[in-house]
């Protein structure tokens, strides 16, 4: 496995591989859901993506990771000094994962000194994540878009466990006509129903037991729709009712919107849907969501 810093580097190193590379953009302090992700580059797990005419994972000849807690997507009042991080950890995983390249650039290395070129992408961005982290998506999109043109992958794979940031990237690739694949992989969850999150590490013992109520509250509405329930307003109320016995809870946004355009429903669900969802315990806010379809 190579590790190399700066953008000189990477482009050596990455130039020696073998098409198709396959990219998993991360910001570190690495768990499963993270290695889910290269495993599903290698073609060894599973892929969420239903896009026409793919089947299994097709393997990726060469896997690239990179590690970069991108302070651009952090406002001044969230978690970016205190975001987890370890790097002698993460590259012994990803060592042991069979990673053939990671790439751990600086901030300056990233946004050097006179940087001044975002990426936005419009409406998608507006809504859900979106309206509560104004400038979140603009730091995402713009070092997603450094991240390609500097990786030149053929495929790049991102968790559905950040539904709405894969919505965004597909838009971005879409419109900026990026010439890659871009592969969505499923939630990996902790066996009582947690989504794995580099976050989790925050939640005292009490919260982390409390936590799972996210993921039972989302599969209690999922049951709920195929029963046959399409009112988006019950489906939404499904999941508060269940979060809200669990007082260490507390909601910031319950959702059931559009799975393709992520606006908000109010009529019966006649498409699939995103029902999604962000809740603090304490400080830490957590998001989770599920596809109705
Ligand atoms: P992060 O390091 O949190 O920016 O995540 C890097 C990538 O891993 C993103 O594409 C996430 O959606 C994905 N990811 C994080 N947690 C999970 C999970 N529990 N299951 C699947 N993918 C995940």
């Amino acid at each position: 496995m190579i590790v190399v810093q700066t953008l000189a580097e990477l482009r050596q190193a990455r130039a020696a591989l073998p098409n198709p590379l396959g990219l998993v953009p991360t910001m570190g302090y690495l768990h499963d859901g993270h290695l889910s992700l290269v495993r599903a580059a290698q073609g060894l797990s599973a892929v969420s993506d239903s896009s026409p005419g793919r089947g299994g994972p097709s393997p990726s000849a060469s896997v690239a990771v990179s590690i970069f807690v991108n302070p651009a997507q952090f406002a001044p009042t969230e978690d970016l000094a205190a975001y987890p991080r370890d790097l002698a950890r993460d590259l012994d995983l990803l060592e042991r994962a069979g990673v053939d390249l990671v790439w751990t650039p600086t901030p300056e290395i990233v946004y050097p000194p006179g940087y001044q070129t975002w990426v936005t992408v419009e409406e998608v961005t507006r809504v859900l994540e979106g309206a509560v982290r104004p400038a979140h998506f603009r730091g995402v999109t713009t070092v997603v878009a450094k991240l390609f043109n500097a990786f030149q992958p053929q495929r790049a794979y991102f968790g559905q466990k950040d539904a709405q940031q894969v919505a965004v990237i597909r838009r971005m690739v879409q419109d900026l006509d990026f010439n890659l694949e871009i592969i969505t992989c499923p939630i990996y969850r902790a066996s009582d129903g947690l989504a794995l999150s580099s976050r989790n590490v925050y939640l005292t013992p009490e919260q982390r037991a409390a936590a799972p109520v996210l993921y039972h509250s989302l599969r209690r509405a999922a049951a709920a729709y195929a029963a046959g329930e399409r009112d988006p307003q019950r489906l939404r109320q499904l999941v508060s009712e269940a979060i809200a016995a669990q007082p260490l809870a507390r909601v910031q946004y319950i959702s059931c919107a559009d799975a393709a355009s992520l606006q908000e429903l109010h009529a019966p669900l006649a498409a699939p849907a995103l029902l999604s969802l962000a809740v603090y315990f304490g400080n830490t806010r957590l998001i989770d969501n599920w596809v109705l379809s």
